[in-house]
């Protein structure tokens, strides 16, 4: 008849499929990761995560009701080879690191755990129906082709990104935009072949953000393109957003406190994401922007090891004192969600990584844009240009990681204090754009809920991963 009887493992993985998910070793991959795997045990997908011991707590421990309330997560966690690869003990998260240029190192020692995992897969019974990696850790493409399981990558691009670094690429003008050394480029092309090779991409993005892009993605995807965020958006409660990426260096309390007693989209919400490590003379530009513009701000304060400097600056030159009456200073890692998501917060100063961009687009608020490096400054076009719900600072030149320094100021106090006003003041423009940043908020919760367009493309998703073994 041409049927194939299914082995018994088979049949099994079709039953219960079972996903295993490997998360890159920086905030901007690991949180998104740890929400997408929610999101699959929301689904009845069955979740185990590789992880290591620091990560598991910092990033996984949000999961801990949901583990509680039963959904199918776990987590298959191995021993970091710190020492082996030189890293300091303890340092598993590229922010970690006490000098970036260990982030190769890191990014080793995650490597190294190939064989562990490998180990793991052999002794499952059934085997895993699926890999879902970073798309940067080319040995799980190894991995997947060894057993024969789908895999699934995942960058934590949106699909306007996606088109950018497609439509470069083809007209060979990548080379331009990327005049790294011979390694990055091989590196580059190992990338693109490696993501070629995969099943699949997951996007953190919602087709009615970017309908025409996630088409134009999708068809060269052939359609294994899912858009099933904004992910963020897998986390309900004030409880769980306060613990989402760190150990919040506030507390849940005085952060809303705070934010209760200022009025409703009045306060300027300044954080430039996890890992960049502006220079102390460029954060003072940003400290004085925010001190003109009269209005009340959270500022995130982080300079890495600079921290102590910008600190000094801080509480010596008067600021702290000048602006103690309006200003909330989280000194470390902001409880972010929770902070987007209150009623108080009236514009967003970001970097333009996606998550912090895609995280303001939920939370309905307009942004101010000052992207750094690599891909923030498409994500910039897209808010500023496309969806016109940003105003930029205006920043033309790229500060790469670990060049900070060099860069010295990039944007003066009185460029990030006219993209500020602009935003906040009252008049038809501002009104408009703000009216925009809710009707998309409203839309991205819309897209997530039962029914929303990345309900069903996470539907779709199970389902092609089903059919794999239907059609064997
Ligand atoms: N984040 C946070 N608190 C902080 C800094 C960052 O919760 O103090 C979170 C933020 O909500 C986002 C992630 O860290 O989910 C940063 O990712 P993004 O893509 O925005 O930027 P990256 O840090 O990768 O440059």
């Amino acid at each position: 008849s041409g049927v194939k009887v299914k082995s018994e493992s088979v049949k099994n993985a079709i039953e219960k499929l079972h996903f295993l998910v490997v998360p890159l070793g920086s905030p901007g991959h690991y949180i998104p990761t740890i929400d997408l795997a929610k999101l699959l045990a929301q689904h009845g997908v069955k979740v185990t995560i590789v992880t290591t011991p620091v990560n598991t707590i910092r990033f996984g421990s949000i999961l801990d009701q949901a583990i509680q309330s039963g959904l199918p997560i776990s987590f298959l966690e191995l021993q970091l080879p710190y020492m082996k690869f030189g890293l300091p003990e303890g340092c598993e998260s590229l922010d970690d690191l006490p000098d970036l240029s260990l982030g190769h190192d890191l990014f080793l020692a995650q490597s190294s755990l190939q064989q562990e995992v490998e180990q793991y897969i052999e002794r499952l019974n059934p085997r895993p129906s699926c890999i879902l990696s970073g798309t940067f850790l080319l040995w799980t493409c190894e991995t997947a082709k060894k057993f024969q399981i789908p895999r699934i990558v995942f960058d934590g691009m949106n699909c306007f990104t996606q088109m950018c670094n497609h439509v470069l690429y083809l007209s060979k003008l990548s080379f331009l935009f990327n005049s790294g050394s011979k390694d990055v480029k091989d590196f580059s092309e190992k990338l693109r072949k490696s993501e070629s090779e995969a099943f699949g991409v997951v996007i953190n993005s919602f087709y009615e953000l970017e309908p025409k892009y996630a088409d134009a993605y999708q068809k060269i995807k052939k359609d294994k393109a899912w858009c099933v965020g904004p992910l963020s958006l897998c986390h309900k409660y004030a409880a769980e957003k306060v613990q989402r990426g760190n150990r919040s260096s506030i507390s849940e309390n005085e952060c809303i406190k705070w934010l209760d007693s200022q009025e409703n989209e009045s306060v300027i919400y300044a954080c430039l994401g996890s890992i960049s490590r502006i220079e102390p003379v460029q954060l003072i530009e940003l400290a004085l922007a925010l001190e003109s513009s009269k209005k009340p701000f959270i500022w995130v304060v982080r300079a890495g090891h600079k921290t102590e400097k910008i600190e000094k600056w801080i509480d010596e030159e008067g600021f702290a004192e000048r602006t103690k009456d309006r200003a909330l200073l989280i000194r470390g890692w902001a409880p972010q969600l929770l902070v987007l998501s209150h009623p108080a917060v009236g514009a967003f100063l970001t970097h333009c990584g996606w998550n912090s961009a895609l995280e303001g687009i939920s939370a309905g608020v307009p942004m101010v844009t000052w992207p750094q490096f690599q891909e923030q400054f498409y994500n910039e076009k897209l808010l500023v240009q496309v969806l016109r719900i940003g105003v930029s600072v205006g920043v033309q030149k790229v500060v790469h990681l670990g060049e900070e320094e060099k860069s010295g100021v990039v944007v003066k106090s009185e460029d990030l204090r006219k993209a500020i006003e602009m935003v906040m003041v009252d008049g038809k423009e501002s009104e408009d754009r703000r009216k925009r940043a809710r009707d998309l908020g409203k839309m991205a919760n819309e897209a997530i809920e039962e029914g929303g367009s990345s309900y069903r493309n996470m539907t779709r998703l199970i389902q092609d991963i089903r059919n794999q073994y239907n059609t064997n």
